[in-house]
């Protein structure tokens, strides 16, 4: 037993070193990434609940490596850790911003990690790139999560006030995932919470996912929220979300996310049928 438990204690340690080695590579060449031409911005349309009307597309970064596309779910939170987030970050705006351009009036829904919405003047800085772009702050929505903003809500509610006060749309995503304690989510300056992909997964086969759903639908409709469903896959998805009132979709079952040219048409087209 002995032997077996110093075996399981070394697969375990090398495991932990491949996992530093991965972690290394990635940094290193992520950091090359911009220069490279390796990145590239996909947009996923938001629809109304009732009319599949295309109100914005989230725009969700891509990176291809030398070896092959790496999913922002395991690149993201390495530069999370470094200060390459910031150069990240600063890429995704300004090209989601160019990409807006195309569209007759949609928004753009940007995802900012934690320490880019603690930034030193995140406000001035958002504000900053739009005034640059020549865009109405309307057109952009800010996503961020329930950890960007409850560490240091003081601060945080102070932030997202001053950002609405300019005019941006600020979604609260992946809620039910995080922390928030229901007490502070009245204070903070929101337009719309996003139901996380999980619970809507959930949804057709257990009680308690239809029943989180439904609390959160009824939690944003009272304080006067938008709620927008993510990842809708299936008519029967629609249908309870429909019937529960939550009041945008976003999914495979509509689009999945593609390039600017693809994006350009769907905002065009206006409608998703
Ligand atoms: P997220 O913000 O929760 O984004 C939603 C994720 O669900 C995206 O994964 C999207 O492609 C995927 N998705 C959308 N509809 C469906 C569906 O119907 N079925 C399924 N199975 N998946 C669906 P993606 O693009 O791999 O991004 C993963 C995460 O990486 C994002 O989760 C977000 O947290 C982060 N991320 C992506 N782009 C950026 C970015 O530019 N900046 C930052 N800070 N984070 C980003
Ligand atoms: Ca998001
Ligand atoms: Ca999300
Ligand atoms: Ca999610």
């Amino acid at each position: 037993a002995k032997r077996h438990g110093r075996n399981v204690a070394r697969l375990f340690d090398e495991s932990i070193d491949e996992e530093i080695r991965i972690r290394r590579r990635i940094e290193a060449n992520l950091s090359q990434a911009i220069a490279r031409d390796e990145l590239g911005m996909t947009f996923q349309p938001i629809v109304a609940n009732d009319t599949f009307e295309v109100v914005g597309f989230e725009a969700l970064l891509r990176w291809t490596e030398e070896s092959g596309p790496i999913s922002p779910g395991v690149f993201i939170p390495i530069a999370e850790e470094s200060n390459l987030i910031h150069e990240l970050g600063d890429w995704v705006l300004a090209k989601s911003l160019e990409v807006l351009k195309e569209w007759p009036g949609q928004y753009v829904s940007v995802n900012f990690s934690p320490r880019q919405f603690r930034r030193h003047n995140f406000v001035g800085y958002v504000m900053e790139q739009v005034l640059r772009a020549g865009i109405a702050p309307q057109r952009l929505q800010i996503e961020i999560t329930e950890t960007a903003i409850f560490d240091d809500a003081e601060r945080a509610a102070e932030t997202l006030y001053r950002l609405r006060q300019m005019g941006f749309r600020i979604a609260l995503d992946d809620f039910g995932t995080g922390y928030s304690s229901l007490y502070n989510i009245r204070k903070f300056a929101l337009d719309s919470l996003k139901i996380d992909r999980g619970f809507i997964e959930g949804m057709g086969r257990e009680r308690e996912s239809a029943a989180i759903v439904h609390s959160i639908i009824h939690l944003g409709r009272a304080l006067g929220l938008g709620v927008i469903a993510e990842g809708v896959e299936t008519e029967m998805q629609v249908a309870m979300l429909r019937a529960a009132g939550a009041s945008h979709l976003q999914g495979y079952l509509f689009s999945h996310p593609v390039n600017a040219d693809g994006a350009r048409a769907l905002a065009h087209a206006g409608i998703i049928h």
